[in-house]
């Protein structure tokens, strides 16, 4: 049984990250400052002996009595909706917040795992994206704040691991859908899913051909733990290779929604990225990682959590 500390916990990964956790049989010490968490996705961890919550701001510093085996940071704004409102905010929990948790992991000599995202290649010119991709991005941009803050974060991750100063695992997360996502998250899944059951115009950004690789969460949370626990110290995408237009997706919504719902074009926001495919290579030879759920059971369950059933 592993002491595990975990931000973010009250976001759509960190719930999830906590459960598949707790039912591995670890003890898990949940740190959120609610941003854009939300206290519902930990109500059925109320009475869980082995989960602690702490409402606090990782970027004010951290601290912990007791031992910890691994500090897993996944605090930060992940929304393009989020991100653009509080960006202040998204580039200090990238680099206070990171640096804090790294401080922890060192006092405590746990592994530290930093949850980064496919946002560090930018708008990438390589498709599929290898980890030895660095990237296509606007340094100053609408996404700057999210994009480096993420890369400053693997940055500050390199080299405290590269000075042994702790043990470090870097995951580049790629476009995650499922039940927990908020209805006003902003993203396109979520969007589009509520818009098709209220029968409300489904807003699709751009002319559409836009691309990108859906993973449902159970399998996105399969490849954090079995990195989690690997002893891979460099960046490794995790994420479901299928892609398609962002087009295609909300018409499958419409599909599998039933809904009669129109599908309306929309300006496309500043530096959207074009493409984006995770080449997971790396996880399949080093971590034995494969994305187990289609894309059409992934979308019923989500359906079926945004409806309330
Ligand atoms: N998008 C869209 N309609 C929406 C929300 C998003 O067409 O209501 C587009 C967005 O412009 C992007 C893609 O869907 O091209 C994925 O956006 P999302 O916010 O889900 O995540 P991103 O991959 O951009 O971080």
């Amino acid at each position: 049984m592993a002491d595990v500390l975990l931000t973010g916990v009250a976001g759509f990964l960190g719930s999830h990250f906590a459960d598949a956790l707790l039912a591995d049989g670890h003890r898990v010490v949940g740190v959120d400052n609610m941003i854009t968490g939300a206290a519902r996705n930990l109500g059925h961890l109320s009475t869980e002996p082995r989960f602690t919550f702490v409402a606090h701001d990782i970027n004010n510093g951290l601290e912990f009595a007791g031992p910890l085996d691994y500090v897993v940071n996944l605090a930060s704004l992940a929304s393009p909706v989020d991100y653009s409102e509080h960006p202040l905010e998204t580039l200090m929990v990238g680099a206070f917040g990171s640096r804090h948790c790294l401080e922890l992991a060192r006092e405590k000599k746990a592994v530290y795992f930093f949850s980064s995202t496919s946002e560090v290649y930018g708008d990438p010119l390589v498709s599929p994206q290898p980890e030895s991709y660095w990237g296509n991005v606007n340094p100053t941009g609408v996404r700057s704040c999210y994009d480096e803050s993420k890369r400053f974060g693997e940055a500050l991750t390199a080299a405290y691991g590269r000075a042994g100063l702790a043990d470090v695992r870097i995951a580049r997360i790629f476009n995650t859908f499922g039940p927990r996502m908020r209805t006003n998250d902003g993203r396109a899944v979520p969007n589009f899913i509520v818009q098709a059951l209220n029968g409300e115009p489904m807003t699709v950004y751009g002319d559409g051909s836009q691309t990108r690789s859906f993973c449902y969460v159970d399998d996105l949370i399969d490849g954090l733990m079995l990195l989690l626990f690997s002893d891979v110290t460099t960046p490794i995408n995790i994420g479901n290779p299928k892609e398609m237009t962002i087009l295609e997706m909300a018409r499958l919504i419409k599909k599998t929604t039933g809904s009669t719902s129109e599908i309306v074009f929309r300006p496309l926001p500043g530096d959207d990225p074009k493409q984006r495919r995770p080449d997971i290579t790396q996880a399949r030879q080093r971590l034995g990682y494969e994305p187990k759920w289609t894309l059409h059971e992934g979308l019923v369950k989500t359906i079926e959590f945004f409806s309330g059933k």
